[in-house]
């Protein structure tokens, strides 16, 4: 049996600091309200929605056609298209770029394809000095933290953590948490950066079919200086960033900034047509388990996902137990589908082909992501605030079965879902089981409710028990209706 509880495990540590809990929470819902804002002003938003999830829904139907499009027309323009069908393939690719260009020192603006496929590590083990520009990235980086969050990496620190951060790391005041003088000690340190790179690494916020371009939108202007000195530029990116028309662009630009940030556009919307004059530019495209993900019917809609962190921002669990808990690249909703899905869709395929009773493989079980569909309230907000129109609570309802299915769930959960299942399907035993709670409850001892055996009484108290069941009072109810009828309600 795998190992489900990592999840709870890490959110209860982060909790356990009530201030720091509270004010990541509060940040994060300062952000959703901005959205709310910018939403607001936009009476087209539901259309703009809409249409996202059809164009997404549609490219992705037609992949093969699209991606040969986007390749022949990048590759007209100068690029060199690359394939990579898994993490270790990309990590290779990069590397024999860089080793064939000579290139010891990069800089790499925020991408969260190669957060997903670890490439720091990997280059960096290879001899490679790799700055993250970003500065939430670079603070996180300098702390050898993984960021918190897909588009606020580093909101789970406060300025005084990185006011220590930087001090022992780039020595600026001791104890000086000014964000005016920590902003500018950051601009000067990542100059330096800029300027000795030999190359630089972008993700890809969408790749045009029909042009053969590629969109990186950022607000620190960091992937634009970071292109623009070297010669060497390699864009990284997973194929689900792929629309059809530039004209596509029109309505994921309108969406992606305000559902992240509450702006109305990133500062910076810069569009890659081919290498600069004199220059060398590499588009990695990487499949990592996406193509599986889109033979699958009932989940392929996540590959819509344009990570723009609105789910995040909105959803209580992850404003409550912080990115960490999630130990995963992308953590929330969508990530609480998306890792599971990573780890157990292989496994599914195989089943399809080989029918069911299939062993899983090392690593591929869900083991610390088998706990993440299970870490939500159902409550639907992050539905509803997804630009592109994934229904993740539906989702994440649906994987809870598909992990319950092949027995991941702790044997705890099992053993008391086989009991609840028994209990829900039989009036009578229900009937049973409510009477003698209503007896039992007011006059067990504490200890015998509230311990080890029931996770759900900690933190939380039950209500008074109720003297009758609703069936009683509802029966009661309509007795005193028949006795006295006429009686205005
Ligand atoms: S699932 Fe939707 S809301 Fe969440 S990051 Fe992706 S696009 Fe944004």
């Amino acid at each position: 049996m795998t190992k489900t509880a990592e999840h709870p495990d890490r959110a209860r540590a982060f909790v356990a600091d009530d201030a720091r809990a509270h004010w990541h929470d509060e940040s994060l819902w300062f952000v959703r309200q901005k959205r709310d804002r910018q939403v607001h002003s936009v009476p087209e938003w539901e259309r703009l929605r809409e249409l996202a999830s059809q164009v997404k829904r549609h490219a992705i139907s037609r992949w093969p056609d699209y991606l040969e499009e986007f390749e022949k027309n990048a590759t007209a323009l100068g690029a060199k298209v690359h394939w990579a069908a898994d993490a270790e393939e990309h990590n290779r690719i990069v590397l024999g770029i860089l080793r064939d260009a000579g290139v010891k020192k990069i800089t790499k603006s925020k991408s969260m394809l190669t957060e997903e496929v670890h490439l720091n590590p990997y280059l960096i083990k290879h001899g490679i000095d790799v700055t993250d520009t970003d500065l939430g990235e670079r603070i996180v980086q300098l702390r050898e933290e993984t960021p918190s969050h897909i588009v606020l990496p580093a909101i789970h620190l406060k300025r005084e953590d990185v006011s220590e951060t930087f001090h022992d790391k780039i020595g600026t005041e001791s104890g000086n948490a000014d964000p005016a003088y920590l902003t500018e000690a950051a601009r000067q340190h990542l100059r330096e950066k800029f300027l000795g790179a030999e190359a630089s690494i972008t993700g890809v916020n969408f790749l045009v079919a029909e042009t053969g371009g590629f969109v990186v939108c950022t607000n620190e202007g960091n992937a634009d200086l970071g292109t623009s000195l070297p010669r060497l530029h390699i864009a990284c990116t997973g194929i689900e960033k792929l629309v059809p028309r530039a004209a596509d662009l029109a309505i994921y630009l309108r969406l992606l900034a305000r559902s992240a940030t509450g702006q109305p556009i990133t500062t910076y919307t810069s569009h890659f047509h081919g290498p600069r004059p004199g220059g060398e530019l590499h588009i990695v495209l990487v499949d990592n388990g996406r193509s599986d993900l889109a033979n699958d019917p009932q989940f392929r809609d996540v590959l819509n996902c344009i990570r723009c962190g609105a789910c995040m921002n909105t959803c209580p669990v992850y404003r409550r137990s912080g990115g960490h808990s999630y130990a995963a690249t992308v953590p929330g909703p969508i990530g609480s589908v998306l890792n599971p899905l990573h780890a157990l869709t292989p496994r599914i395929v195989r089943e399809s082909e080989q029918g069911e009773g299939v062993e899983p493989r090392e690593g591929e079980a869900g083991d610390a992501h088998g706990s993440l569909p299970f870490a939500c309230s159902l409550c639907g907000s992050c539905t509803d605030v997804c630009p592109v129109k994934i229904p993740l609570h539906h989702q994440l309802l649906a994987l809870r079965k598909t992990v319950g299915d092949r027995g991941l769930l702790p044997w705890g959960k099992r053993i008391g879902m086989k009991a609840a299942g028994k209990l829900l399907n039989s009036p009578k035993l229900f009937g049973v089981a409510g009477r003698l709670a209503r007896k039992a409850l007011p006059v067990l001892p504490r200890a015998a409710i509230y311990n080890r055996l029931n996770p759900w009484g900690v933190g939380r108290d039950l209500p008074p028990a109720p003297p009758k069941s609703f069936k009683q009072m509802w029966r009661d109810e309509l007795k005193q209706e028949a006795s006295s009828p006429g009686d205005p309600k």
